[in-house]
């Protein structure tokens, strides 16, 4: 198997790559810079190069679009703007590329959960409704209709969740307070997250790439997602630390701005079409999870 992966100089398209290396699958990684890599199975080009010629991408079975401006900054209307137009942009370059291929790959698309929108009470699978009401539902939903565009090819659109992973991504910022003994419930502590650990995204990406039936939306999460509540107390058990220093929603609001809704609002998303195509979790229920993120003797 040959992939591309857009963006794959980033935390998940890390693991994604190496985690297909570590299989013997060649990787194309798409960057916006120029990059060298000693690896024999890795090839370095830039989206200006694949402008010229997509030659590199002969024999490309799948290719996983990770690329986007981070949404970690304050969401000033700068920032939202370059958010939103980095991903249209890069599902843009990616339409054009696939347009000039003979022998059409599968498009894995991300997208994230925040597409359905906040609740405390409601559950999502594939099937239900878009709340697109905010900020991050808002870029989620622009970015998934860009991709469904694309005409002639399969389009998984992967709504991932939040990414638990030792070396990257939420997790060590939301254990650091818990190691010097300041864990707590953030804002009421209701809010849901629906999360999945890392070695489970970058199997279920392969999943999506093998299983030619799947197309359309995936949730790339958990089938059990918890609330932030949950989420301290078992860090705080696993940590072998006190539980009990809340933070109110203004001190977030003061520090991030808009941004806070990423710590203080939350969805409980069903991976349906994961369980139905039956995708096997190594990590179900956070307590695994965690049990593997805090071990010191497993590598991220
Ligand atoms: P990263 O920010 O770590 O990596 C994204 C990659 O996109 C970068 O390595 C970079 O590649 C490229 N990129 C960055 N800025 C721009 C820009 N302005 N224009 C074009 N390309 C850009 O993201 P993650 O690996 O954490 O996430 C990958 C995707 O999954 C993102 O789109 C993210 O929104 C989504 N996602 C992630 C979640 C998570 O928990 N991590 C949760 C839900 C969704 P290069 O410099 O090589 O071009």
């Amino acid at each position: 198997m040959k992939v591309a992966i857009a963006g794959g100089t980033g935390f998940i398209g890390k693991h994604l790559t190496q985690y297909f290396l570590d299989k013997k699958t060649t990787v194309l990684l798409i960057s916006r810079q120029k990059h060298k890599s000693e690896h024999p199975l890795i090839r370095n080009i830039t989206w200006e190069e694949l402008e010229k010629s997509i030659k590199p991408l002969e024999g490309v079975d799948a290719i996983v679009n990770l690329a986007g401006e981070t949404i970690n900054q304050r969401w000033t209307p700068k920032a939202k703007e370059r958010i939103l137009q980095s991903r249209l942009d890069s599902v843009e370059r990616v339409r054009s590329i696939i347009e000039r291929m003979e022998n059409k790959p599968v498009l894995i698309n991300a997208s994230a959960v925040g597409i359905y929108g906040s609740s405390e009470s409601a559950s999502f699978t594939e099937d239900s409704d878009l709340n697109v009401n905010d900020f991050l539902s808002n870029v989620a939903d622009k970015w998934e209709a860009a991709a469904e565009l694309i005409p002639d090819i399969r389009v998984v659109l992967l709504r991932i969740g939040v990414v638990l992973a030792k070396d990257g991504g939420a997790f060590p910022k939301m254990s650091l307070p818990f190691k010097f003994g300041l864990g707590g419930r953030i804002g009421s502590g209701k809010q849901l997250l629906s999360w999945i650990h890392i070695r489970d995204l970058v199997r279920l990406i392969e999943f999506c790439i093998e299983k030619e039936d799947i197309e359309g939306p995936v949730n790339a999460t958990a089938p059990q997602p918890v609330t932030n509540d949950e989420f301290g107390r078992q860090l705080a058990k696993f940590m072998n630390k006190p539980y009990g220093f809340p933070l109110p929603s203004f001190v977030l609001k003061l520090m991030f701005g808009e941004m806070s809704m990423l710590l203080l609002e939350g969805q409980r998303v069903i991976p349906d079409v994961a369980i139905n195509q039956g995708f096997q979790f190594h990590f179900p229920v956070l307590e695994m999870a965690l049990k593997d993120l805090l071990d010191p003797e497993i590598k991220a």
